[in-house]
Formats: C-alpha cells, structure tokens, sequence
C-alpha cells in the first residue's frame, strides 16, 4: 500500500527503448489438463483488452471461455485491490455486458447480485463476455485510461469465474495506436504479440499492466533482470539512478537471501496518488526527484525502498488474512501494524544499509514518528493491533479517533528489533525472525501465519517471553521508550514546548557500556 501520497519532482533522462513486446524468453503457456477425463479438451480462458478511445476514459474488454462444462457461469468482479484496503465495487465501473456463444447467438443471462452475472449455457460449450470498463481513476488501485496512456490495475478490469481462481489466463493487449510500449510482469506468451500469461486469477490480479509512451531502462543485478517503466523522465543521471537501485536492491534482498522472483518491474507512471506493491513489480505515481536536492532523492528512494521490500513482507511474509484473497469482501487481520509499520522500519534500515542514510538521520526519522506517534489524538484510544484490523472503514494514515498503524507500526517493530538484539547478546536481530517466517510459512507451508504464530516465531528467535511487547501492540498502554533505547545506549529526549507541544528526540545517553556500543554500531 502507498505510504505516502505524492511526489513531484522532475529529474534527467536516460533511456534505452525496448519494444513494445517483452523480450524475455519463456516456456510456452501449457493448458493444464488437471482432473479432467482424457476425452475433454482442457478449458482455455482468455482476456483480450483494448483501448481505441483513449480520451473516452473507457477500456472494451473481451473474455472467452472455451470448453465450459457448467450449465451456468457466474462471473464476478472484485470489489477490491490486494493492498488498498477498500471496498471499491469494481462493478461499478462495468457497463455494456453481452454473453454470446461461438457462433455470436445472445446468451441469456441475469444480475444477481451488485458485482455477479450469471450467465446461462445450457451445453453452449464456448462462451464470449464483452464489456465496457469505465477508467478514470486517481489512485493506483483503480484503472485509469487517457491520452497519455492506460495503467490497467487487474481487479478494476478483468472478471473471474466463480469457483475458477485457479484457472490459467491468457491476456492479450491492443494498445491504441499512439502507444508504443507495454510494462507488466505478467510472462509474454512466445511468437504472440501483446499476450500475457498468468498461472492463475491471483497471479493475474496481481500483476498491474502500463501501456503508452514511457521510457524503459533494463538492468540486471545478479542474474536477474529489471525493467524500469518511466512516464516523463525528465533529465536525470541513467547511471545513477541504475545504481542506486541497485544498491537499494542488494540491501533488501540480502535480508531474506532468497529471490522469489524472476523479473522485476519498476512502473512510476508520473505524479498521482501513491504506490503499490505487487509480488515482482510496483505500480507508483512519482517522478524522480531533481538532482542535488538529497532530502528529496532520500524521500522518494525510500518510497521505492518501501513498495519494493513489499514483496517480502506483505506478499510472501505475510498475515493468514492477505492471501489466498477472498476479492469480494473485505480482509481483515490484526497485522498490518507489521505489514506496512515493519515495511515502513526496514524501509530506513535499507536505506541505511545500502548507504543511502546515515545513523543520525535515520534515528531523527524514528525521532519524528515517535513525535507523531505521541501527538496523535487517537493514540489513547486504539491499539496498533485494532488499527490495521479498522483500516477498512477507517483513514489508512490515522485520524482524531484512530493512530496510524504505519507510524506506531515502525516504532513497534524498532522496539522488537532492539529487543532481539539485546536478548540474544547481538546474535540474532529482526532479519533471523523474517528468515523463518519466509521459510517456515511462505516456502515449506505455503500460507500465511496467524498472530500467535508470528508471536511465537519472535520469542523462538528471541529466547524469552514477549508479553510486554505484545501488549504494547494489543493495547494502548504508554511505552516506555527508553527501556528498548536503553539497549542501544540511546534515550528518548522529551523538550515540553509551547501549547500543549512536546517535543521528543532520540539521542545518546551520557554514559553507555560495550554491550551497548556494540548493538548500536551493528543496528545503524
Ligand atoms: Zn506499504
């Protein structure tokens, strides 16, 4: 999910063009044959989507469904986008539908509920869906289609078949003539122009399509390739930019050590709302800053820093409720204090790793969100925990009556950190905890992990019980900061001021041991 909102700034240019179809070479799309008996051809779904109006905001979209057995379809529409907590009803936005069979006859069909057609085959055997996608979106959740270009974000666009998420999907683009180029990390089906293949409706849904005119720079770290989508580049240094994330890109992969990816996909499609994260890309509105302006470059590259971290903690390391998706209701867990807090904390301890940020910089950014953390009205009256789990009806920054489960999330996260370090004598630190969630869960039992299993994997790491951590998270109770500080030799400074204003600073103590000096020096 987007930390923040917005970024602005133009920076120098670069560029190496690619064509329009990605060039990377893939096995060919085998239909899955399954359970199916040995006479049944396999069913085949397809999307072909296309956009010759940009200016009427509108995508014409054509699904078919070859080798259907039911006697009826039920296609939906998702009411949300994985990582923008909210209802949206896609459906909404859907008009025009028509079902037909092979031979273009009209299929009966009826609504039956808001974000549900069901359609009526009685033994038709291929069915044919058009309709109309209304796409004049803000923000990266939904889609948005005008004359500069069309960011198609999956779950505003294609319908899946009930009980059918597991079924392969081909998609293929017809980009209007005066776009050139097309960024996804959906794999490109060989010696097929503009078509996509996706394993399944998670995999599609989870892979954003940017199709228009931007610029693309590919670069590989390792062995693997990235590709960096830009609308309006302005003038900025190639090299560095390449670089830095590069840099940003060793860091944050060293946590894990393990790559889940085989591609990676940068799309900044210019200013706009925000940014979210996908398993192998992100889709964000920003420009890269201007040279020489470091708290700008620094402000937007731990923006990157945060969506890209995203695909270790959210989508692979992750809370039982995010994935599978159920993509007709909401959600809800308990951890996204974790999620987007913890993303927020490695954000910084990335970019301080990679050399982006100094020790004293980043403990005056947890300096800040402390401040903030203390000054928020709904501090006293919620828990991080019931945060992330109210964030569908409620502000996602925080409100009068709520506390941001970003801010008060990192701070958590830099308390549970310190405090593995200190128990464990500086043997062990937050990464052995994310090293054993992504085995334990994501790599041998495929699945999310509930609170107490997130619980109980932090107390393995760190050898002693965390009850008074964990009641910091589940509950409002004033933290006492300079315990956790106190492990590093740091010290929460408080400076009443004018009004009602405190001020609080995290600096040295006056005096410190080794213990300490060295669990500050290998932390920052
Ligand atoms: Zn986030």
């Amino acid at each position: 999910m987007p930390k923040r909102w917005k970024f602005n700034r133009l920076w120098p240019t670069v560029l190496i063009l690619i064509g329009l179809t990605v060039g990377c070479q893939i096995k060919a799309p085998q239909a899955r044959v399954g359970s199916l008996r040995a006479a049944e051809a396999p069913s085949v779904m397809s999307f072909t989507v296309s956009m010759e109006e940009p200016a009427s905001n509108r995508f014409r979209v054509i699904f078919q469904y070859e080798g259907v057995r039911e006697k009826f379809v039920e296609l939906k529409m998702p009411a949300w986008s994985p990582g923008y907590y909210r209802i949206l009803n896609f459906a909404r936005n859907v008009d025009g539908f028509k079902a037909k069979d092979e031979s273009s006859h009209l299929l009966n069909w009826e609504k039956i509920a808001d974000d549900t057609w069901k359609i009526k085959m009685d033994g038709v055997r291929t069915l044919r869906v058009s309709y109309e996608v209304a796409a004049s979106g803000k923000g990266v959740a939904e889609s948005q289609l005008n004359e500069k270009g069309a960011y198609i974000s999956p779950t505003s666009v294609f319908m899946f078949v009930a009980g059918k998420l597991d079924h392969h999907i081909r998609v293929s683009v017809k980009p209007h003539q005066g776009f050139s180029r097309i960024s996804t990390a959906l794999e490109p089906v060989i010696g097929e122009e503009n078509t996509f293949y996706a394993d399944n409706f998670d995999e599609l849904y989870d892979c954003p399509i940017y199709v228009g005119n931007h610029e693309v720079l590919t670069f590989t770290v390792g062995q693997v390739p990235y590709e960096l989508a830009m609308q309006e580049p302005g003038d900025f240094n190639k090299d560095e930019i390449i670089s830095a994330l590069k840099r940003m890109i060793v860091s944050a992969t060293g946590i894990v050590g393990e790559i889940p990816y085989k591609r990676y996909v940068f799309m900044m499609m210019g200013e706009g709302m925000g940014g979210l994260e996908h398993r192998n890309s992100m889709a964000v509105f920003t420009r890269i800053p201007r040279p020489g302006d470091h708290k700008d470059y620094q402000r937007w590259l731990s923006f990157i820093t945060h969506e890209f971290f995203h695909l270790y903690n959210i989508k692979a390391i992750r809370p039982i409720a995010l994935g599978p998706f159920d993509y007709e209701r909401e959600n809800r867990t308990s951890m996204l204090w974790f999620s987007e807090g913890g993303t927020v904390y490695y954000e910084y301890i990335i970019m301080k790793r990679a050399g982006f940020m100094s020790r004293d910089e980043v403990l005056s950014t947890f300096s800040r969100i402390i401040d903030k953390v203390e000054h928020s009205p709904g501090r006293k009256l919620q828990s991080a925990a019931l945060a992330s789990y109210n964030t569908w009806t409620e502000p996602f920054f925080g409100s009068e009556k709520t506390i941001s489960y970003y801010d008060i999330g990192a701070i958590l996260t830099m308390l549970l950190d310190l405090k593995i370090r200190h128990e464990t004598d500086n043997n062990k630190t937050l990464d052995d905890v994310m090293r054993v969630l992504y085995q334990r869960f994501y790599k041998e039992r495929r699945r999310g992990f509930t609170d107490e299993e997130f619980r109980g994997v932090c107390e393995e790491v760190e050898g002693t019980d965390l009850s008074e951590f964990f009641n910091y998270v589940y509950t409002s109770e004033p933290i006492d900061y300079d315990k956790y500080l106190g492990y590093a030799g740091l010290k929460l400074e408080i400076k009443e001021r004018e009004g009602n204003r405190r001020s609080y600073t995290i600096k040295l103590q006056e005096e410190f041991d080794g213990r300490q000096l060295r669990l500050l020096n290998s932390w920052l």
